[in-house]
């Protein structure tokens, strides 16, 4: 069978493709199947229409080259004829004579050079007989392999409307080796790819870029080319077959059928709509001409860029030309000569459908999409499917991923940035919390080691100015100097406890405590002025947990006093425990004048007071800081300064380890 063999026609440079789902959106048989975010062409899925190929801007889809094929057998010992399709005056515009164009093609080594609109004339007559049938059901015509391929895939039930007539250039090709023997080889040369997978009786086929090409190679330009004649047998109106409206309209009595028997549907979406109808039986006993491109003349074949209605007035013109000096005698016996050939070919199928797909399958892969109700399906088209539960059943059929779904994954790239950023701010406050622990860790080292070294001359000044004062008798002036050294001595022993207390390496001794009683017992034991009202809430089930029952005592109390003395005109002090099964958490919160952000860093710094001299020693943080690191703790502050944001005051909030 001619038609039975499947050439991979169009290859995919993945490097170059850019993941924009074009291919996809334009394949008119899904033939493009996306893996890892490249695009790749099926061969078996693909109707060689090229649509693809003319889409990608990145040239990512490459048609088969045949360039290597033709120069082999130019080469070679056999007779070849190059036999060129009727757009070749829309591609080859710049070159005024047609002839020189058939110089050029001599130059390249053809023993003969015709054209495949003879095909066209001897074919035309076979579709005005058929159509004239009367047995006729209707037809699609045959001469577009890419439809020819577009029903044996997809609409086998269809085959046999296929018109069982051969294209102009199997017809061409049957002429030639009629004319000039059997082992002629021939190549066509057109405006179309998919002319290279219809059938192996023709040798090879050249795009008109590629003969471009091989014209370019050689440096054949028709400024140094000689005008040389087309080979017989010559042409008649088939000429005008790529712009006319098809072969029927090409053959000779049109006259005798009426217009309304034709059916003329071009481009990716139009013929399959017709091939539907007409299956569906919207139509009968018509004449479809369908085109998978745009038109002969705006074939995948011919140069990108070319204008449409230039291309048309090119062919019309070359046409008017010809059929002026046509040997019409001649013409109608070559026509009667070569009508005897056989033009006849049958299709078999090949179906190539895809299964639909379980309901509950498409379900899953909507909503690995984030489709779950109908609002979600946007049908967009982004994915190059034109509605969401299309892109679903493909990835069912394993042609498609999820992340082609541009909402989709506009929506997750969200997400990501949104959890990025609060990993972010987490590693922000854990690189700041590590920054003020190392601080402290100098300071504490270099307290501990100040207040070493202190510790022992001032126990000798505090023993000797005691001695010096009891010695001293009653009344001297000297004792209450004195007095005021013993004073001033133990002022520093405080300090030098308290920074000692700062720096503790010491070991805690831990108890179990009931933590609610615990404090409230720090609450009683503190004095509140009258204009603070104070209270305390605990929300724990198990209040028991171990804990250096003197140490954190004054953790509470210093956070009390610190309070209280935040709130010099009152307000309400709240102590309360809060905890799980492994930690607890002390809460120590005023209504005072909070903490400016700026000061929040410097808060743990042993001496640093903003309070007047006498009232603060600056100890009282730095000391629970060090006793809440001995616990295994942490101590988070809230604060807020400006009314304008609520209330005012100071949370601290201690937790520690249960301890068990
Ligand atoms: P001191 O109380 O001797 O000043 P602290 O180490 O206890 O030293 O406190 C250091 C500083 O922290 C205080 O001077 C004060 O500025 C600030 N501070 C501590 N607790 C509070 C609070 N509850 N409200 C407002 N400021 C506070
Ligand atoms: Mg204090």
């Amino acid at each position: 069978m001619s038609n039975s063999f499947h050439r991979q026609l169009v290859f995919t440079i993945k490097d170059r493709c850019r993941v924009c789902f074009t291919c996809v959106r334009e394949c008119p048989v899904k033939a493009i199947k996306i893996i890892n975010g490249q695009a790749e062409v099926i061969n078996d899925r693909c109707i060689g229409c090229g649509n693809c190929v003319r889409v990608c801007s990145q040239g990512a889809k490459i048609p088969l080259c045949s360039i290597d094929a033709v120069e082999v057998l130019l080469q070679s010992k056999s007779r070849i004829a190059a036999c060129i399709a009727p757009s070749f005056p829309a591609e080859f515009e710049e070159i005024p004579d047609y002839k020189v164009l058939v110089g050029m093609i001599r130059k390249l080594g053809f023993d003969f050079v015709t054209e495949v609109s003879f095909g066209a004339d001897i074919v035309a007559q076979e579709y005005e007989k058929m159509i004239k049938e009367s047995r006729y059901e209707g037809d699609i015509s045959s001469d577009c392999p890419a439809i020819v391929y577009f029903i044996r895939h997809y609409h086998p039930d269809m085959v046999n409307y296929l018109a069982p007539i051969v294209s102009p250039m199997v017809a061409m090709t049957r002429v030639m080796k009629k004319k000039h023997g059997e082992d002629l080889k021939v190549v066509f040369i057109g405006p179309c790819f998919a002319k290279k997978a219809e059938t192996t009786e023709i040798d090879e086929v050249l795009t008109f870029m590629e003969l471009r090409e091989m014209f370019n190679s050689r440096n054949i330009r028709h400024e140094n080319t000689d005008p040389s004649g087309f080979d017989p047998p010559h042409s008649g109106k088939g000429a005008i077959f790529p712009i006319s409206r098809g072969l029927y309209y090409t053959a000779n009595n049109q006259e005798s059928i009426p217009e309304e028997r034709v059916i003329i549907a071009e481009g990716r979406v139009n013929y399959k709509e017709a091939i539907k109808e007409f299956e569906e039986g919207y139509i009968r006993k018509k004449h479809l001409m369908l085109l998978c491109c745009d038109g002969c003349i705006m074939g995948p074949g011919t140069s990108p860029g070319g204008k449409r209605f230039s291309r048309s007035n090119a062919v019309g013109e070359y046409v008017a030309g010809k059929l002026q000096n046509i040997d019409r005698k001649a013409w109608e016996k070559d026509v009667a000569e070569y009508s005897k050939l056989d033009l006849s070919q049958s299709f078999t199928t090949e179906d190539r459908r895809l299964a639909p797909p379980g309901n509950e399958e498409v379900l899953n892969a909507l909503q690995s999409i984030g489709k779950f109700s109908p609002q979600d399906h946007l049908n967009c088209g982004a994915c190059g499917y034109d509605t969401c539960v299309d892109h679903a059943s493909a990835i069912v059929n394993g042609l498609a991923e999820t992340e082609m779904c541009l909402p989709y994954a506009i929506e997750k790239l969200h997400d990501s940035i949104n959890n990025l950023n609060v990993s972010n701010e987490k590693l922000a406050r854990a690189r700041a919390a590590l920054k003020q622990s190392e601080k402290l860790a100098h300071m504490g080292q270099l307290s501990a080691g100040i207040a070493h070294e202190l510790n022992n001359p001032l126990g000798v000044i505090t023993m000797y100015s005691n001695i010096l004062m009891d010695e001293a008798p009653e009344g001297d002036a000297v004792r209450d100097d004195l007095k005021l050294i013993v004073e001033q001595a133990e002022r520093c022993k405080k300090i030098v406890s308290g920074l000692l207390n700062f720096a503790r390496k010491n070991q805690v001794n831990l108890s179990e405590t009931d933590v609610v009683k615990f404090v409230q017992h720090s609450l009683n034991s503190i004095v509140k002025p009258d204009n603070i009202s104070c209270s305390c809430e605990s929300k724990i089930a198990d209040p028991l947990a171990k804990l250096d029952i003197d140490q954190m005592m004054q953790v509470l109390t210093n956070l009390e006093k610190n309070a209280i003395e935040a709130m010099p005109r009152g307000g309400t002090l709240e102590v309360g425990v809060e905890g799980d099964a492994d930690e607890v958490t002390f809460i120590v919160s005023d209504t005072g004048t909070g903490i400016e952000k700026e000061n929040m860093d410097k808060l743990f710094t042993p001496f640093y007071t903003t309070k007047e001299m006498g009232k603060g020693t600056g100890l009282g943080l730095a000391l629970i800081y060090g006793i809440v690191k001995m616990h295994k703790g942490k101590i988070h502050v809230d604060s807020n300064t400006d009314p304008l944001h609520g209330q005012t005051g100071t949370t601290f909030r201690i937790t520690v380890p249960r301890g068990r």
